[in-house]
């Protein structure tokens, strides 16, 4: 049997599915700005955008108008912090979950700078904040609390509904970074009950430079803009829309609802197998975060007395990393794992996998083969039993 890279990665990028590439060719020739209004070539690439507005608006159970088109979580999650903290009259505090994305721990520092009251919720060894600490966290001087829905490097899932109450108990809003639950898991704006909702067009088989802030309709939610020029999408976030982006990305937000329970049952089932045969082949290794508030077919796995990227070249043949994407120019433990508890050196032993919609069997098969060789051949079975 040949060793074929399988791709396990799809918490760093999803590839593009191909009715996703149909619908962005189709749309190829709408070269005309979709902001202009006085012409119909204008106008179709308008409608283009519209549409896709709609097909995001709907995968979330949301209204078209409060979906602000930005160039990915990052910008979304950005904006959603500054935004709000711009528009804050008398409220200065803001609460990060810590093992949040660093779109999100980034903005929540350099608003400590400016003057806000930052505060990091602890997570427990499960990677789920405590909810009683939050409650006595949330008081009338909070703004926003900041909340992922699922985490990027251990799919572990926040109760975000719960968050949502203890947030609007108190007056303060709720931001949601959902980039990694579209497609994965349910996102109804009104069951998970966020103010502000951040999504991205790569994590759910759609191109890759475009996201989405969605801002709720349901509540007031005071937000100032953090990029200034035309009177583009309200003012809010000016530029002119890329319209295939636009377009794709309301494709694989439509696909992401329409596949949703086909989806999740079988990369589950896929995740759940080579999670098994990870565990059997090395018994000292352990799942990081919670067995069960987790998004199907993402787990992260320590695999103690192995070092750094040791285990990527020992697991030559799959696709796999050791922490986010987003921060790997740095070559340090993940930060995200050290907030379970986890030691510098677990961290530093510790990867993430993540099945996708395109994974098949055989890769699974392949996947646990090559998993097996490496430990293997770095005596782990052995090293982790000692
Ligand atoms: N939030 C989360 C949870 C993510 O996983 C990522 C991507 N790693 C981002 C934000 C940033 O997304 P983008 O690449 O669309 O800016």
């Amino acid at each position: 049997m040949t060793l074929a890279p399988v791709y396990l990665d799809h918490q760093a990028s999803t590839p593009l599915d191909p009715r996703v590439k149909a619908a962005m060719e189709r749309h190829e020739s709408l070269y005309a700005n979709p902001h202009t209004t006085s012409h119909l070539a204008g106008i179709e690439a308008g409608r283009a955008v519209d549409t896709a507005r709609r097909n995001v608006a709907r995968a979330i159970g949301g209204d078209a108008r409060r979906v602000v088109f930005t160039s990915g979580a990052t910008e979304a999650n950005n904006l959603a912090l500054f935004g709000v903290a711009r528009a804050a009259v008398k409220r200065r505090k803001i609460l990060v979950i810590a093992s949040e994305h660093s779109s999100v721990v980034e903005p929540a520092f350099a608003l400590k700078d400016e003057g806000f009251d930052i505060q990091l919720l602890p997570v427990d060894a499960d990677g789920i904040v405590d909810l009683d600490f939050l409650e006595r966290a949330v008081d009338e001087c909070t703004l926003m609390v900041s909340a992922m829905h699922v985490n990027n490097e251990t799919g572990v899932v926040q109760p975000v509904a719960e968050i949502a109450q203890i947030c609007h108990r108190h007056g303060a809003l709720l931001h949601s970074d959902c980039a990694q639950s579209l497609g994965r898991l349910p996102v109804r704006v009104a069951a998970l009950g966020p103010d502000l909702l951040t999504l991205s067009g790569h994590k759910c088989y759609g191109p890759k430079g475009i996201g989405a802030l969605y801002i709720s309709a349901n509540r007031k939610v005071p937000i100032k803009p953090i990029c200034h020029g035309g009177g583009q999408q309200g003012g809010l976030r000016p530029g002119t829309l890329p319209v295939p982006l636009c377009v794709g990305f309301g494709e694989a937000c439509r696909i992401a609802a329409l596949d949703l329970d086909a989806d999740g049952e079988r990369m589950g089932r896929l995740g759940a197998e080579l999670l098994e045969a990870i565990l059997e082949t090395c018994p000292g290794a352990r799942l990081n975060g919670s067995w069960l508030q987790r998004v199907p077919g993402a787990f992260n796995v320590c695999f103690p007395g192995a070092v750094g990227d040791e285990l990527l070249s020992a697991f030559d043949g799959i696709y796999v990393s050791s922490g986010s994407a987003c921060e790997s120019d740095v070559v340090e433990p993940s930060r995200v794992l050290l907030t379970y508890g986890l030691s510098e050196s677990e961290a530093d032993a510790s990867l993430r996998f993540c099945v996708g919609r395109f994974t098949e069997d055989a890769d699974i098969e392949i996947a646990r083969r090559i998993v097996a060789r490496g430990v293997r051949r770095l005596g782990l079975a052995k090293r982790t039993a000692a």
